[in-house]
């Protein structure tokens, strides 16, 4: 595993306390409970990396990861790799103020981190893409960020209905012009995580 071995650096409020802007990272987005924490770990194989809570939105920080060099690059000069988890959006309970707060620093870090390399937005494959969802992907598409959304909880469907939610949301995304690509995800039955692997460490050689 690739993403094995990632590790805590710090929690920022604004995107200026966020670790130097150098090397590669790619993102985690998603709204509040969509499973963005449980998906982090089983990426990274480290069960309490992320913290994964029945208390949607508990969490209202960014959160860095660095990881180890990737398989081949261990002998060159070492590029610093991260995750960042971004934070939770969507839960009713967040006051107004601290959503616009976080709206804008979403905003500002898709726009102007240097280092980041593509966004794994995080949807719960039995909803529909809410506002949230579309902000990101509008803010990818202009900003020609790659996006990869990972249609979790897939062990809530059949695999059929879990297929037939991936071809919609792919259909939709060619509907509406947009570069986004999409897999099926599990974080409880391991669905998907190895091609989810796969896609973050192409992000980060981009
Ligand atoms: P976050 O708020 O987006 O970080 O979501 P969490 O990772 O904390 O998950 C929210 C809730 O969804 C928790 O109760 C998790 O146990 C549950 N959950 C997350 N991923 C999955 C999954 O793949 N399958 C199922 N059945 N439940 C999941």
């Amino acid at each position: 595993n690739p993403l094995q071995g990632a590790q805590f650096i710090l929690a920022a409020h604004r995107i200026n306390q966020l670790p130097s802007d150098q090397g590669a990272e790619v993102a985690f987005a998603g709204r509040s409970n969509a499973g963005k924490s449980s998906a982090l770990n089983a990426l990274a194989g480290h069960k309490g990396l992320a913290r994964t809570s029945k208390t949607p939105g508990r969490t209202q920080q960014m959160v860095a990861f660095s990881l180890p060099p990737l398989k081949g690059d261990e002998g060159q000069a070492p590029l610093d790799i991260r995750l960042i988890d971004l934070p939770g959006y969507g839960y009713a309970k967040v006051p107004e103020p601290l959503r616009e707060h976080w709206k804008q620093e979403i905003d500002a870090y898709l726009n102007h981190r240097r280092s980041l390399r593509g966004v794994v937005l995080i949807v719960d494959i039995r909803h529909p893409l809410k506002e949230f969802d579309r902000m990101m992907l509008d803010f990818c598409f202009h900003t020609h960020l790659p996006c990869h959304v990972l249609l979790t909880k897939a062990d809530k469907l059949s695999r059929n209905q879990a297929q037939q939610a991936l071809a919609a949301m792919r259909k939709q995304f060619a509907s509406e012009g947009l570069q986004a690509t999409a897999q099926v995800f599990s974080s409880q039955a391991g669905t998907g995580v190895d091609e989810a692997r796969n896609m973050v460490v192409q992000l980060l050689r981009t």
